[in-house]
């Protein structure tokens, strides 16, 4: 018989923090390495490779046939990202079977020399989640329905189909993989960063042929990005690259081996004669690179919505007379996964690969946190603005107004035109939207749209938009934007202890300290501020107010330190207030109030010194 070629993904990898000797002397009994290997020589971390739930591809490993592949799994190899060029870094060495979730798993531990080339790559990629998946490929002999128990290829039964049976229960079937001859490979891949469906669809009915398994189509998809819809969701203590968003395709281009491929964000190949021809006329950077580009459909200098541009890809009617490719982001280069890297070396390697082509970048503005909010509106196109993290990953899309992605999930006649159920997604999971929205832009099931609405919020798991409106459509060729951020009303975790200092003309002064959701409130009488500077003291008395007094002339910063002294608070405050100062509380004829004043060497102790570097990276941007 003809064996079988399986690929399972799991999502789940775990890392173990204490590498124990019984490990370790596993290692030296079932791989027997050239030198004894000590627990100072290795880093191990475990897998969940296969449980005994139906997988998307209908199958199933029966908890019966785990105690089989334990024994497979050891001694085979685990690749890095599908890389089949590059040998195997890492080795399963011990499997075993245990219960998770509610349901039976097989564990597998794999290790890797610490001292071995990228050995210290791979345990940071792996401890920061960058591998957050891995799969298994196997062969395997018969697949059994679950229904009947013949080779499912040929009974009439198909996964994830119902049927009822001789007891009258209603089953769905699926297929136990049976006879398990081999295990391949384990692979640990990026997150997100394969589209694996086309092997769903010969995973058995044409089998692979024998250790030839079939040739695997690994195609790029562009990172998640989260949407926001204030920049208070940025830290303001880091730096950031902004891009001006278009209105465009996010359009993942791979270069490599003399060929160009265009694929959609989310891995499918686009195919548009309109966009080969197009492409082929560019000149691009040669080499092996995988590039994250804006597709812009225009009419004269107007870029037009992407359901306009869709259509001139498909060689329909559309408004857009012509195309436009820019460079956005860098994925990969000559191999190497980039997606991880910094939002600052990514750029630079980016700058670099365009150096002869620079047209083709979009310019970006770099900025430190607290200074963004001047960046952007020098930024911002009439959608918005691209972030990126200058020293870490991370990616935005801040939309004014605001507006987010989501997936039909349903369409119905109404009226003169449809109604949509939709769904968002908040990361890892899809969240139904409460209420439908009516549209008369035609859209399909599985289609993605940008949503415009006046507000976003959760209420029983599922996300409520106010006053949605469909405003375009990427039919399936997009990835949607993480939305979490967009609900989350609790303030950032970075939300630093601020204060706001308002001085009005009638000589009163207001100062309100911010923390922690908590706001207290002083108000100074008769206030004069080179005399608070030169230590002067303060009456303040404390006051009920919001401190939503968002007025012009309020002087606003952080308070970097907040420490008691007996009764009285000392406050390190940056930004306009740049000081040391005390808040301290007197009784005054039976009544309680505070003298507040600047910390100055004639007073109390030195004043701290403050954290300059904010200050001079934000001239430098100016
Ligand atoms: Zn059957």
């Amino acid at each position: 018989m003809k064996n079988l070629f399986g690929k399972i993904r799991a999502s789940l990898i775990e890392k173990d923090g204490a590498v124990s000797d019984e490990l370790v002397e596993k290692i030296n009994v079932n791989i027997k390495p050239p030198a004894r290997v000590t627990a100072d020589d290795v880093h191990i971390r475990a897998m969940y490779i296969v449980s005994d739930q139906v997988n998307s591809y209908g199958g199933c490993f029966p908890a019966d046939e785990h105690r089989r592949l334990t024994e497979f799994l050891i001694d085979s190899p685990v690749l890095i990202g599908h890389r089949k060029d590059s040998l195997p870094i890492a080795r399963n060495f011990h499997a075993e079977e245990v219960k998770r979730d509610g349901a039976n798993w097989v564990k597998v531990y794999f290790y890797w020399l610490k001292k071995a080339d990228n050995g210290e790559d791979l345990r940071k990629n792996i401890d920061a989640g960058i591998y957050k998946e891995c799969s298994i490929s196997f062969i395997f002999n018969f697949p059994e329905c679950s229904i009947c128990g013949e080779d499912i290829r040929q009974c009439r039964h198909r996964p994830f189909e119902k049927y009822e049976t001789d007891s009258g229960e209603t089953r769905t079937a699926h297929f136990n993989y049976r006879q398990v001859a081999k295990v391949l490979e384990t692979s640990l891949v990026y997150r997100g960063s394969v589209h694996d469906t086309s092997i769903t669809d010969q995973l058995f009915f044409d089998g692979g042929g024998g250790v030839d398994a079939p040739e695997e189509t690994v195609s790029p998809t562009a990172p998640q990005y989260r949407r926001i819809w204030y920049l208070d969701r940025l830290d303001a203590g880091k730096n950031y690259l902004l891009m001006p968003a278009y209105e465009s395709l996010r359009l993942v281009l791979s270069s490599g081996d003399g060929e160009m491929r265009a694929f959609s964000a989310c891995g499918d190949k686009i195919e548009s004669t309109r966009l080969d021809k197009y492409l082929s006329g560019l000149t691009l950077p040669g080499g092996d690179w995988v590039v994250e580009c804006r597709l812009v459909g225009n009419c004269g200098k107007e870029r037009q919505p992407v359901g306009e541009l869709l259509r001139f890809l498909r060689g329909e009617k559309s408004s857009v007379r012509r195309l436009n490719l820019k460079a956005a982001d860098l994925l990969s280069l000559d191999g190497r996964d980039m997606t991880a890297e910094t939002g600052g070396a990514r750029r630079s390697a980016l700058e670099k690969l365009f150096a002869d082509h620079p047209k083709r970048l979009i310019h970006v503005f770099e900025t430190a946190g607290d200074g963004i909010g001047r960046s952007f509106v020098r930024a911002t196109t009439r959608l918005g603005v691209e972030i990126f993290e200058c020293d870490s990953s991370g990616r935005y899309l801040m939309t004014n107004p605001r507006s987010l992605p989501a997936v039909v999930r349903s369409v119905e006649k109404s009226g003169d035109g449809y109604r949509y159920g939709i769904a968002a997604s908040t990361g890892d999971k899809d969240m139904v939207v409460s209420d439908s929205v009516f549209s008369n832009v035609v859209c399909r099931e599985g289609d993605m749209v940008e949503i415009e609405t006046l507000s976003a919020s959760v209420s029983d798991n599922s996300v409520v938009l106010a006053r949605p409106k469909i405003v375009d459509n990427y039919s399936r060729q997009n990835r949607l934007d993480d939305i979490g951020l967009l609900m989350d009303r609790t303030p950032p975790d970075h939300d630093e202890p601020s204060y706001l200092f308002l001085h009005r003309d009638d000589g009163s002064a207001l100062l309100s300290l911010h923390e922690k959701e908590r706001t207290f409130s002083f108000s100074l009488q008769n206030f004069d501020m080179q005399l608070l500077d030169r230590g002067r003291r303060f009456l303040a008395d404390a006051v009920e107010c919001d401190s939503g007094d968002d007025n012009e002339q309020c002087l606003k910063g952080a308070i970097i330190s907040r420490r008691s002294h007996g009764d009285s608070v000392r406050l390190s405050m940056s930004g306009e207030l740049e000081s040391d100062y005390l808040l301290r509380p007197v009784r005054k004829n039976g009544a309680r109030r505070y003298v507040f004043h600047k910390v100055t060497a004639g007073n109390s102790a030195p004043a701290v010194r403050h954290n300059h570097k904010r200050e001079s990276q934000d001239e430098n941007n100016e």
